[in-house]
């Protein structure tokens, strides 16, 4: 195993490949790669034993010159600050890409909630949600789910914030339940959006995706949501895998009974008629059209991605391959689709969800799925009309090319002050 990326330098090494591409001096350049702030702070709460404990957390603020900073809360016990930064930045570059109004911020917890009581996880989001008060607000900063949170964190994060500050503000905090002022089709965004990428880049490639064989690495939200509308285009999932093990059926698997028996299991691992003797590397390395990383950040580096097989790579989960890997791809002729682009479905929702809390006028379904669909359609188009005009060695690269574009843009609109 080669060292672990730091995956903040990996975003630093993504931003300078698409700045060889862009009119910019250096110096400018070098503020898009560094966090305008970021807060550090101990969480101190009651555990159920009557023990006192202390929790690390972080929000990073990357850039805010397109509008507020925005971005998830992840909650794992591998979060560090330099993961936060860069998952910071990856949104800065995320919004632009599909065109909506935002900067970029991330946040996470030093925890891993599956230890603790529904009642600790609750007293320490509200805890990271008092700290959080004087920096969030919808036009300051807006956090949304990631890694290990959903509409139960985002329903405390705001019921804390209207809370304190003695008023009603929706828009603090996207990703809500929909009776908290969620918006119907959030849940469901980032899959949907991965699946959108990977239908539109086998269109460009001239290939049949309803005859493409399928690997998702994660079941998680991302995933396994990827899994079933992949399914739906009549591609065949033939290997998914979570934290505790993966599973393969050359014939396909039905991803909605994958997920019901991960439900009730806890886990894919020992789904009927799979091969159990597989693992989460044949899974990555596996002989299948499209492989989807939907789990966490490194997922392939430079010695697994020689062993790939896939043709396409589709990116749901933010950072999955190093940049190492990265370049053995391009070398080796392998797509990918990247994370800003291919899981933007869900901060682009979120920003519907946010329109929705301000003018207090709600969408259907069938209205944030098409919106969706249009905003994910133009920035792959732009992204390929990037990667022909300039002729960058891959798809990234291009996507970087027209994000950073956008974001100098406004701060050269703005300019720099005081
Ligand atoms: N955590 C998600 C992401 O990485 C969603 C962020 C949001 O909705 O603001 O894109």
């Amino acid at each position: 195993m080669t060292q672990e990326a730091n995956p903040f330098e990996s975003l630093q090494e993504q931003i300078d490949d698409a700045a060889a591409y862009i009119d910019a001096d250096d110096d400018v350049i070098d503020r898009l790669k560094h966090p305008e702030r970021v807060l550090e702070t101990n969480l101190t709460i009651d555990m159920d034993d009557g023990t006192t404990g202390r929790f690390k957390a972080f929000r990073s603020q990357f850039n805010g010159d397109r509008g507020p900073y925005k971005g998830g809360i992840r909650y794992h016990p591998g979060v560090n600050r330099d993961e936060v930064k860069a998952l910071s930045g990856w949104m800065v570059y995320k919004c632009a890409t599909v065109g909506i109004p935002y900067g970029g911020g991330k946040g996470g917890i030093v925890i891993d909630p599956s230890e603790h009581s529904a009642g600790e996880v609750e007293r320490v989001t509200r805890a990271f949600a008092k700290e959080l008060r004087p920096f969030v607000g919808e036009d300051e900063d807006i956090p949304a789910p990631d890694v290990n949170t959903g509409q139960r964190e985002m329903n405390w994060i705001k019921d804390t914030y209207e809370t304190l500050e003695g008023k009603t503000e929706p828009g603090v905090v996207t990703g809500k339940a929909i009776e908290s002022g969620g918006s119907e089709g959030r849940v469901e965004a980032t899959g949907r959006s991965t699946m959108l990428a990977a239908r539109e880049v086998f269109d460009y490639l001239d290939r049949d995706i309803s005859q493409a064989k399928v690997a998702v690495q994660g079941y998680g939200n991302a995933g396994w949501i990827a899994a079933k509308l992949i399914d739906e285009l009549g591609a065949d999932v033939v290997a998914v895998s979570d934290s505790s093990g993966a599973i393969h059926n050359p014939n396909g698997f039905d991803p909605v009974a994958v997920k019901d028996f991960k439900r009730e299991t806890g886990s894919v691992a020992g789904y009927e008629d799979a091969d159990d003797e597989f693992t989460n590397e044949d899974l990555l390395t596996m002989d299948v059209d499209l492989l989807v990383p939907a789990a966490l950040e490194n997922a392939i580096d430079e010695e697994l991605a020689r062993e790939v097989s896939a043709d396409v790579i589709v990116e749901a989960a933010n950072g999955p391959l190093t940049p190492d890997a990265d370049d053995v791809l391009t070398e080796r002729d392998v797509h990918v689709v990247p994370d800003i682009l291919a899981n933007a479905g869900g901060v682009t929702v979120s920003y519907f969800e946010w329109v929705q809390n301000r003018q207090r006028f709600y969408w259907d379904e069938a209205r944030v799925n098409d919106e969706l669909e249009t905003i994910i359609v133009n920035a792959f188009d732009r992204m390929t009309e990037a990667y022909e005009s300039f002729d960058t060695p891959n798809l990234r690269t291009a996507c970087y090319v027209n994000a950073i574009q956008r974001v100098l843009n406004a701060y050269e609109d703005a300019g720099n002050w005081p």
